[in-house]
């Protein structure tokens, strides 16, 4: 296997998965949440709400249960859910999906990602391009998968890619081009030319054009655009997305593949050995989630918007120099001004130093790469306002 620098990689004495630092490691987030319980801190690290999702998904599941949704579910899901699925995909985007070939209902976006790149990746040649920062499960996926991880980097202020880098990395042994849009954790949304380009770059050098959408209700300035809407595209892209961002219910873990059915059986192949299936009577709850009136969603938006606004002013007011999200949980803001050139270090320490937990952004970037993203941080927006405020709070001492 070809071991690419700073990245996640296998291990051939048996302990798993090694940290870029060699070590065995949790992820980020649990170490950070795990920090938050210690040092009994407000954790705006780990991306999950505070509040519950709308109460008609919660009894949907809940009526699931009584109603002995408690066995096996199909393969590719439940009908229905496929089906909310393809609904959804036509109300918002005008793409059309077979329920029945060009829907998998997987085990969050998590498990799609996963068995689309362990499904895609047939040798350790095969390069899979993705912009950095990236979430940290593509880098330790692409090494379980034995491939090779190219990263282009986002950069200041806007986090948009340089085209000439992207076209630079893509080349006739990239299987795969992975576009996490909006993206976690920068909070861009990428531009038209972005993905026009990430489209022609695909179909020049006959990859498929895998994207992370869990944020797709939560873009700020202009709608959501998936990739696969794109000339072009369809053909050649799976669109992952799941319910735990947009319903506020993270722990559920259910998720969709949606794309060509030849791909989609690619992916099932591996799925069907990952978990077989999950979440009988959450799948159900989230059929009726995407069933719900534009109302639900365009709330759910504002209300995320006015907590980044909050936490903007918090941020800003303790001494932050503050990089307003497009899109997603996330805000980032540049902590070198309050000691925090070592954004790793600060993170460590603020849970003790402010009662306040935030992720660096250098974990979601190769070691080799930390120093063009040394001082930022993640905070996390999705939190009731009351504890945005006392974070504000807490925060303000900093300074
Ligand atoms: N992709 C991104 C960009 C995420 O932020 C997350 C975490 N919320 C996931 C995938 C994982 O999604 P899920 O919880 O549905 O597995
Ligand atoms: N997606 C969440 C985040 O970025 C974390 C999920 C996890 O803990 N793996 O914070």
């Amino acid at each position: 296997m070809d071991v690419v620098p700073g990245a996640w990689r296998r291990t051939a004495a048996g302990a798993g998965l090694l940290s870029p630092q060699g070590e065995v490691a949790p992820t980020i987030f649990a170490e950070m949440s795990a920090a938050a319980v210690r040092f009994d801190a407000i954790n705006l690290g780990q991306g999950f709400p505070d509040e519950d999702g709308p109460s008609v998904v919660l009894e949907a599941a809940k009526d699931a249960i009584a109603h002995g949704a408690n066995q096996y579910p199909p393969g590719r899901g439940i009908p229905d859910l496929r089906l909310a699925i393809s609904e959804h995909q036509r109300r918002f985007y005008s793409l059309e999906a077979d329920p029945d070939t060009e829907v998998l209902v997987t085990a969050g976006a998590t498990e799609a990602l996963t068995a689309t790149l362990l499904a895609l990746i047939d040798s350790p040649e095969d390069e899979v391009v993705v912009f950095e920062p990236y979430y940290d499960s593509y880098a330790a996926v692409v090494a379980l998968a034995g491939a090779r991880l190219r990263t282009v980097p986002l950069r200041l202020p806007d986090f948009q890619p340089d085209l000439d880098q992207l076209a630079a990395v893509v080349n006739d042994r990239t299987r795969i081009i992975l576009v996490n849009d909006p993206h976690n954790p920068t909070g861009a949304v990428f531009g038209p030319e972005v993905q026009a380009e990430v489209v022609r770059l695909a179909n020049r050098h006959d990859a498929v054009i895998v994207t992370d959408e869990v944020y797709e209700h939560l873009s700020f300035s202009a709608p959501h655009v998936p990739i696969a809407t794109l000339p072009g595209a369809a053909e050649r892209t799976l669109t992952i997305s799941s319910g735990g961002k947009t319903f506020s219910a993270t722990g559920w873990k259910i998720g969709w593949v949606h794309g060509p059915a030849e791909l989609i059986t690619a992916v099932l192949t591996v799925k069907q050995f990952l978990t077989y299936v999950n979440g009988s009577a959450f799948q159900p709850a989230i059929a009726v989630g995407l069933r719900l009136p534009d109302s639900y969603f365009d709330d759910a938006r504002a209300t995320l918007l006015h907590k980044h606004r909050i936490l903007g002013d918090a941020l800003r007011t303790a001494g932050f120099d503050v990089h307003p999200p497009q899109g997603g949980y996330f805000t980032v803001a540049d902590a070198t001004t309050l000691g925090g050139a070592d954004a790793m270090a600060f993170c460590r320490a603020l849970p003790e130093r402010a009662g306040v937990v935030a992720i660096p952004i250098t974990a979601f970037v190769a070691p080799e790469h930390h120093g063009d993203y040394a001082g930022l941080v993640r905070f996390a927006a999705c939190k009731r306002v009351d504890v945005l405020e006392e974070a504000a709070r807490r925060l303000a001492a900093l300074g």
